[in-house]
This record gives C-alpha cells, sequence and structure tokens, in this order.
C-alpha cells in the first residue's frame, strides 16, 4: 500500500510551492470517516483513496485533485457531507468531491455502441471540472487492479462499462498508458481465454521479439551514427488488447500482428527527421505509397510525424516514424488527440475540438506553478451545446441545449411527440416547456386524445420535432379545409338542387379537377377550403346552368385577379401550406415585420391582420390560422401616417425631404390647418416593411417643430 509520505514527495518532485498541509489535513479526515470499513481484499478501505491518490501524483495533478482524490468516496460512503468538505477544505475539494460522487451514482442500462458515444458525453458534459474525470478515471483504474475481489457478475459487468467508457475516456484525454492498462485488465474478465491465448504467445516470443526489436534498433543507430544524425530509437511493443483488436478488424492471426513492428526515431531537428528518412529508405526498400509528410502537411489536431513502411533485413515489414522532440511529445500527451485518427468518424468536429482543447489542458497543467490559474482553466463546461438525459428504461439521449419534453418525446418516437401531453422529471410534474438539464430522468405521459398544437413550434429545440409538429398541423389544416370546402360546395350545389357527391360519383366532377389544376377531387375540394378556387368555379365545369349566370363571380374573378397580380405569395407564408392566396386586411394594413395572424376566409382565401387588429380579434378562432413573413419579400407596401407639427414655414418640405431621403415614395399627401397653430399632416408612403417604417418615423421625428408621428390604421 502506497504511503502518505510517498505522495507528498512525489508532489513536491513536480511542484515545489505546493500545499502539502491541504493533503496531508484531507488524508487525516479520510483515514479518520473511513475508519473500520474494509474493501472487499480486507484491506482497510483507507487503502484505495490512497492508491488514487497516488494515481493522480503520476498524473501530476495539483494538490486540490490529490486531497479530493483522498476524499472521493466520503459522501457516498461516510457520514461526511458536502459542508463538511466544504468549511474543512474549500469549495473546490468539495465541489469535485461531489462531481465524482454524481458521476458514481449514475446507472445505465447497457453500453452499446449506440449507447457508449452518449454515456461518455454524460459523463463529461456533467463534469463542470476536469479534475472530476480525471478521478474518476484513477478510482476506476485502482477498482480494476483489485477487481478480482467482486463477483463474477461485477467483474464483468465493471469490465465491459471500463472497456466501452472509461479507456476510451482515457484515450481520449491522451492518457494512453492508462487506457492500456484499462482495457488489458478488462480484457482479462471479458475475454479469458482469448487474453490468455495471447498473453501465452506474447511469452513465448518475447525473447525472441526482443532480440530483433535490440537488432533492428542497432543497425539504425549505427547507419544514422555515420550520417552524423543523433537519435533516439524506440521499438514498441502492443498491448494485448490492441493486438486481440487488430486480429478481429483486419481477420488476420496472431502472428501476422505480431510480426509487424514499429519503432519510433526520435531526433533534434526537422531537416535532421527529413535526412533520416533518406538513410532508412537506402538501406531498406520502402514500400510504395506508405511514405507520409505529416511534418510538411500536419494534421488538423497538429500531430507531426514522418510515417513510412520498408521491408526490413529479414524480408519483414517495419512500420517507422520519424519526428522531433516536441512533436513526439505533442503525439503522447499533447493536442494531437489519438481517437481523432484511430477512431475516426465516431465523432463530430466539434466534439473533437472539445477534446483536443481538454487534452491540451492535462498537458499544460503540468506547467502551470500558480494553482489558481489552474483552477480558473478547469471549470470548464464541455459541451455547451447539448444536453444528455435518461429514457425511462436507462439509455441516455443527447438532445440540443435548451430541449423540452416534447423534443424528448418526439426523439423517442414519433407518436409519443404527439401525444405527449405532459412530463416528469426526475419524479416531478413539469410543463411540456420545461428545459431540459444533463443527468435527469424524463418520463413523457401520452394521452390518445392529445394532439401537437401549434405553439410548439414557438418552443421545440429538435429539427425532428419541428417538422412532425408541421406534419401535424399540416395533415390538420388540410382535413379542416377539405370539410369546409365541401360545406361550401354543397350550399352553391343546392341553389341548383343537386348535391356535389352526385357529381364525385358519376366522374363528372373530373373536369373541374383537371381542369383547375388539380391531381384529385379531395384536392381540389381542399382548394375551395383554402380559397384557391371558388365553388362557382367548380359547378362551371358540371353544371351548365351555372355558366356565366352569376355576376357576383365575375366580380370575384376579377378581384382574384386583381389579389393574384399582387403576387400574393411574394409577401407571406402560411406556415406549412404553400401557394395560397393571401390578401391584406384593409383595416389595418400589415407590413412585413408586423406580427400578423391569417383568417380563412370563405371562398377568398386567407386574409393576413396585424395581430392587434380590432377586426382581427373578433374573428372565428376555428378560421384562425398562422402567418410568417416571407424573408425575401422584395415587395412595397402602402402605409398612412399622420404628422403633427407646428404650423412652420418650410416645415412640410422638411418633412417631405426626410421621407424621401429615407427611400420611400409619397403616394398621397394632406394638411390641414388646425386653431392651435398646429398642422395635422397625413401621408400615403410606399414602405418595404415595419423596420422601414419605423426608420422613417424617427427621421421625422427628429425634425423640429413636430410634435408627434403616428401609423394610422387606414
Ligand atoms: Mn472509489
Amino acid at each position: 500500500m502506497i504511503r502518505i509520505t510517498d505522495i507528498l514527495d512525489r508532489i513536491s518532485s513536480y511542484n515545489s510551492n505546493a500545499d502539502l498541509d491541504l493533503v496531508e489535513r484531507a488524508y487525516i479526515y479520510s483515514a479518520r470517516i473511513h475508519e473500520g470499513q474494509v474493501r472487499l481484499s480486507g484491506e482497510p478501505y483507507l487503502s484505495h483513496p490512497l492508491e488514487v491518490a497516488g494515481l493522480l501524483t503520476m498524473l501530476k495533478l495539483d494538490p486540490v485533485s490529490v486531497a479530493a482524490g483522498l476524499l472521493h468516496d466520503a459522501l457516498e460512503d461516510t457520514k461526511a457531507t458536502m459542508e463538511d468538505l466544504t468549511g474543512l477544505f474549500g469549495p473546490s475539494v468539495a465541489h469535485i468531491v461531489e462531481g465524482v460522487t454524481k458521476i458514481s451514482g449514475l446507472a445505465f442500462r447497457s453500453y452499446e455502441d449506440r449507447q457508449a458515444e452518449s454515456i461518455r458525453k454524460m459523463i463529461l458534459a456533467m463534469a463542470d471540472d476536469i479534475r472530476v474525470i480525471l478521478i474518476k478515471l484513477c478510482d476506476r483504474l485502482h477498482n480494476m487492479r483489485t477487481l478480482q475481489f467482486q463477483s463474477e457478475e461485477k467483474q464483468i459487468k465493471i469490465a465491459q462499462e471500463t472497456l466501452d467508457i472509461y479507456a476510451p475516456l482515457a484515450s481520449r484525454l491522451g492518457i494512453h498508458w492508462m487506457r492500456m492498462e484499462l482495457e488489458d485488465i478488462a480484457f482479462m474478465y471479458l475475454f479469458p481465454h482469448q487474453y490468455r491465448d495471447i498473453a501465452n504467445q506474447v511469452a513465448k516470443k518475447r525473447d525472441e521479439q526482443q532480440e530483433y526489436i535490440n537488432t533492428i534498433k542497432k543497425m539504425i543507430e549505427e547507419k544514422l551514427e555515420e550520417a552524423d544524425l543523433p537519435c533516439a530509437v524506440q521499438g514498441r511493443h502492443k498491448h494485448f488488447y490492441g493486438i486481440y483488436q487488430k486480429m478481429i478488424n483486419q481477420g488476420v492471426d496472431f502472428e501476422e500482428v505480431y510480426d509487424i513492428l514499429a519503432f519510433r526515431l526520435i531526433l533534434d531537428s526537422t531537416s535532421q527527421c527529413y535526412q533520416a528518412v533518406g538513410v532508412i529508405h537506402s538501406i531498406w526498400k520502402p514500400i510504395p505509397k506508405r511514405f507520409k509528410d505529416f511534418i510538411g502537411i500536419p494534421k488538423p489536431n497538429m500531430y507531426q510525424s514522418l510515417h513510412t513502411t520498408v521491408v526490413g533485413p529479414f524480408g519483414e515489414r517495419v512500420e517507422i516514424q520519424i519526428r522531433t522532440k516536441e512533436m513526439d511529445h505533442v503525439a503522447n500527451d499533447g493536442i494531437a488527440a489519438h481517437w481523432q485518427y484511430k477512431e475516426k468518424g465516431n465523432f463530430d468536429e466539434k466534439t473533437g475540438a472539445a477534446f483536443a482543447w481538454l487534452r491540451k489542458l492535462v498537458e499544460e497543467q503540468k506547467n502551470i506553478k500558480d494553482p489558481d490559474e489552474f483552477m480558473e482553466s478547469v471549470q470548464i463546461e464541455l459541451f455547451p451545446d447539448e444536453v444528455y438525459v435518461f429514457t425511462p428504461r436507462g439509455d441516455v439521449l443527447g438532445l440540443p441545449k435548451e430541449s423540452t419534453p416534447v423534443d424528448f418525446a418526439y426523439a423517442i418516437h414519433t407518436e409519443v411527440g404527439h401525444q405527449c401531453a405532459g412530463a416528469k422529471v426526475d419524479g416531478r410534474m413539469v410543463p411540456i416547456k420545461y428545459e431540459l438539464k444533463t443527468g435527469q430522468r424524463v418520463e413523457i405521459i401520452t394521452s390518445p386524445n392529445h394532439q401537437p398544437s401549434k405553439d410548439w413550434l414557438s418552443f421545440v429545440k429538435t429539427a425532428k420535432a419541428r417538422s412532425r409538429v408541421r406534419q401535424h398541423i399540416k395533415a390538420k389544416e388540410r382535413k379542416q379545409s377539405m370539410t369546409l370546402g365541401r360545406e361550401m360546395c354543397d350550399k352553391l350545389f343546392r341553389k341548383y338542387h343537386v348535391t356535389l357527391n352526385k357529381y364525385i360519383k358519376s366522374g363528372e366532377i373530373q373536369k373541374a379537377v383537371d381542369e383547375l389544376g388539380y391531381k384529385t377531387v379531395d384536392d381540389l375540394i381542399a382548394g375551395v377550403g383554402y380559397g384557391k378556387v371558388t365553388p362557382l368555379q367548380v359547378a362551371r365545369y358540371v353544371l351548365p346552368q351555372a355558366e356565366a349566370k352569376d355576376e357576383k363571380e365575375t366580380i370575384v374573378t376579377r378581384l382574384k385577379e386583381k389579389i393574384r397580380g399582387r403576387k400574393p405569395q411574394s409577401g407571406i407564408l402560411v406556415r406549412g401550406m404553400d401557394d395560397i392566396l393571401v390578401r391584406f386586411g384593409k383595416c389595418c394594413s400589415p407590413l412585413p415585420g408586423d406580427p400578423v395572424v391569417g383568417y380563412i376566409t370563405r371562398g377568398q382565401g386567407v386574409t393576413a391582420h396585424r395581430t392587434n387588429c380590432p377586426h382581427a380579434l373578433n374573428m372565428d378562432p376555428q378560421r384562425r390560422i398562422e402567418l410568417e413573413w416571407s424573408p425575401d419579400a422584395e415587395e412595397v407596401y402602402p402605409v398612412r401616417i399622420h404628422v403633427l407639427c407646428d404650423d412652420r414655414m418650410g416645415l412640410l418640405a422638411f418633412i417631405t425631404t426626410a421621407i424621401s431621403e429615407g427611400d420611400a415614395n409619397i403616394l398621397d399627401a394632406t394638411v390641414k390647418i388646425r386653431a392651435d397653430n398646429r398642422a395635422d399632416c397625413y401621408f400615403t408612403i410606399s414602405v418595404s416593411g415595419a423596420n422601414h417604417l419605423e426608420k422613417i418615423v424617427k427621421s421625422v421625428k427628429s425634425i423640429k417643430h413636430v410634435v408627434k408621428v403616428t401609423r394610422l390604421a387606414t
């Protein structure tokens, strides 16, 4: 068992100003609270936090981390409270211990591939301080080293979790020795036969291979020395699980994996690296297309090295990497994240950037002298744009930040989304607009009669939820307009003492469908409901007596033509529907940018009103429809404004100049002098939208002697 004095010595060796007192006090406190507890191994419990602290010193972490490591099980397994820890060791230590405890408390259902990535991200997202992860990794490593004392069932579960979650985390943080050890121990428990097989074969071959490594090493060193290129040569052994993975992934046997050796040449300068590769190629034949120059063209993660594969002295393939000390440093522990090229495809770019940044941090903390400086840089939000939550089954689901239970419901299943009537988060009822947080358990309450509502669109965050809600509303509106269209046609047909149904049954309606440019009868009837065609237009094709009879029809047609001339689609869009006839309410003259609402008018499509228009407020809510302004509207719209000003010479000229300079045309102007020596001016001007109007109103207002400027409804 490691002793506290060893730990203190190690800290001083890499940080001479370290607050050793904090670590010592944490040790004494930990010993007291864990007093009498024993590990499954029979050792005193204290051995575990001590070993974890020891591992933390191998990562050269600061005293706060080491103290937190000594206390990492305090909240879970002893009577100690957050208040105790905060009071005795300060908020940082307490906060980190709390973070480790939270992660340890997460219960995941499975670690299948599909889930593993989300779980890793959830763990990272929950740790707002990277030291939490580092302590958790050291905790896991010591637990793996002592896994033999657990039940077989637990051994399998813990080993699987380690292989799927913690080893990749260690890898991404650039702690390769830890990743390899975690993988090899997990491998031993999960695939004991394969492990023993590989271990035996490696043992059998080890001497032979070591001899081979030495031979090659010597040859390279001699040749490079001749060329005056001092260099360190490293021959690498592969770890057991690495060999196993290569065998599985490439479908090859042990010999083939094991026999390919990789050597690394470390030189002083970049130019020496290029000279060295020349020397290597002159002694051994390079394999075509295997030379890669990552010094000239570094990988995006800053990895730099020359790679080549040659045919070695015994006809075998030898992989050689050549780089400088600095490049090696970056490749091993630094920014160049191993996973970025070995596990390509698992990660999106943004996550990659987060990890690269993290690794840099781990790297840099080794050089930071001031502990406060380190602390500031480790308190981070790793995935600021995402949240990770649990399903009731215990699966982890990643969603964009600020996602709501409705987003969650649609992520589970479209039907669950449609029927989402409410939600529980960690067992408590919440509003469906509730903003989900990482680590929460979400349960959706469904009701078969429930339907998505339009205002869900105002708060859902996922594209899936948005498009599903839109689709649903569109379908619903189509149904509504079909009912409406049917009603309108029936009413007209009754005038001629016939029914629409008769013509549908006989197929005679098809003529109207074709002539009016629809695909099906239903489309035509919906078209009537939407106001794109009038019932009379339909009737004309099936009822000869309707032809040219109704004078009103011609007026309507003319009006429609006129409105169509205004290109109804140009300014306004009906959400979820295309090509709908939209008119503008004369009562309130909406401008682009004004909040608007639409009403389905009988036979005349949709009329747009400003949301605060008194006419609009009185209309039948059943006919209400959501509208939005088209972002690329280029039309101009007339609007009337009233300017109250003092009756001064030349003032009108100032006002009209201000309007013209604001790029608006004056369509009409009237001025009335009042008894109080003031003037009422009325202008009709053309503007492109509410913002444009606002600008003009502002500039008119700023003219001296102008008292008030108001927008008029008509
Ligand atoms: Mn522990």
